[in-house]
């Protein structure tokens, strides 16, 4: 677990269900509930919110072991559309209390991140949500939400993996007590066969998924890898039994190619 801002625990290693077909996606996050997993990532964009609730009706588990993250897709920016589209992902996902809702990206050319993160702090203050962030922001984004409101975003959720380290970003959350979450932490897969990773995983009897996940935790990052391969979902939980050494973490830090997948959110206005 890590202590947020506010002083929530949240997991250190949670399950992505971006791409998961909404048919598929109640299986899925039941298969990883029973792997283990405490922490599920969706977004309205993901349209899999109403699979994500169904599987943690049917887990049995009580709300408060699961953490649950949304996130409010673009085209929801604004202060009341946010109410509402907070109030509409509540209902897919079947819940009362959120765990922690994430504005999806900052789409600058709209400038409504401001006044969309004051309806983020109007939910955090009624108890609605147990934490808020944002995701996709920049440094010049988050200073402005730090100079303009009350509330400090507990996390920001971005790209980053091992050809894309964001040291700069990552200092700048360490500065201001905001935690890094990892999307895409396995680069979608990319990095897996790179010699460096390859190597690493025969030193330590692990897997190239489970070296960059631990590379990840031992950054002090939260994860949230996806898969829909049951082996492949217990496999990235079982990273808790080794740690790299500094000399690992520097031969990784070579693979930093400054390489997005994603688009740049300075630029990604959709
Ligand atoms: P990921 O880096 O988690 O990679 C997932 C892919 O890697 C799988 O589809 C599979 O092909 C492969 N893989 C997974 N486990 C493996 C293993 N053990 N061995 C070999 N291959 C393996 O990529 P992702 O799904 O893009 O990102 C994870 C999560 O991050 C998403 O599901 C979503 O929740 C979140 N996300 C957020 C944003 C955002 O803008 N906030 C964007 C993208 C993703």
């Amino acid at each position: 677990m890590i202590t947020l801002n506010n002083g929530v625990s949240m997991p250190r290693l949670g399950f992505g269900v971006y791409q998961v077909p909404p048919e598929q996606t109640a299986e899925v996050v039941t298969e990883a509930l029973e792997a283990g997993y405490r922490s599920i990532d969706t977004a309205k964009l993901y349209r899999n919110e109403r699979g994500v609730g169904e599987a943690l009706a049917a887990s049995g588990l009580p709300r408060d072991e699961v953490f649950v993250t949304t996130k409010l897709w673009n085209d929801g920016q604004g202060y009341d559309s946010t109410l509402a589209a907070f109030d509409a992902s509540m209902e897919r996902l079947g819940l009362d209390r959120l765990d922690l809702y994430l504005i999806h990206w900052p789409t600058p050319a709209r400038d409504l991140y401001v006044e969309t993160w004051k309806a983020l702090e109007k939910l955090y203050a009624d108890g609605r949500v147990r934490a808020i962030g944002v995701s996709n922001f920049q440094p010049a984004h988050l200073s402005r939400l730090i100079e303009e409101c009350g509330v400090v975003p507990a996390v920001n959720q971005v790209e980053l993996h091992p050809a894309l380290q964001q040291a700069e970003l990552r200092g700048f959350h360490a500065e201001h007590g905001i935690v890094t979450e990892a999307w895409s932490p396995l680069a979608q897969g990319a990095v897996l066969d790179d010699p460096v990773i390859v190597a690493l995983a025969g030193k330590y009897d692990k897997t190239p998924a489970q070296v960059v996940l631990r590379w990840h935790l031992d950054l002090g990052n939260v994860v949230i890898p996806k898969s829909v391969t049951p082996s492949r979902i217990r496999e990235n939980l079982d990273v808790f039994d080794f740690a790299l050494t500094a000399e690992d973490i520097a031969e990784i830090a070579k693979l930093d190619a400054g390489t997005r997948i994603g688009p740049d959110p300075d630029a990604f206005n959709r």
